[in-house]
Formats: structure tokens, C-alpha cells, sequence
């Protein structure tokens, strides 16, 4: 683990490990993204969750 861990270090993988923003998600996951923007373990479940939660609160704050 600590040797998987220092050679993600060293050659950049680290800093696309993250976790997923989703709350009652936290899955760590692997940002296969070339901008590093990822934001969710799966864009299908997580992603698509939030968009819509987004959404919706956007539509309440309107009306
Ligand atoms: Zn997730």
C-alpha cells in the first residue's frame, strides 16, 4: 500500500485519486478525466444525481 502509494505520488497519479462529492456516496475513485475536473465515482450514478438535485434547487430559488 505505502509503495503503491509513493509511486502514485511520483508520477502524478495522486492528485486524481479523489472522492466522490456525492455525500452519502464518498467512494474513492480514479479521475480518468485529461482536466482532472471529476467530481463523482460514476458520472451514470453520482453525476447524474447531483445534475439533477442541482437542478431542481435552481428551479425552487426561481419561483
Ligand atoms: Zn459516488
Amino acid at each position: 500500500m505505502i509503495a503503491a502509494t509513493a509511486a502514485a505520488l511520483a508520477d502524478g497519479t495522486w492528485s486524481r485519486l479523489k472522492a466522490c462529492r456525492d455525500d452519502t456516496c464518498r467512494w474513492a475513485f480514479y479521475d480518468h478525466s485529461r482536466s482532472r475536473t471529476g467530481q463523482w465515482c460514476s458520472m451514470e450514478i453520482c453525476g447524474n444525481r447531483n445534475k439533477q438535485a442541482r437542478w431542481r434547487q435552481r428551479k425552487d430559488e426561481v419561483t
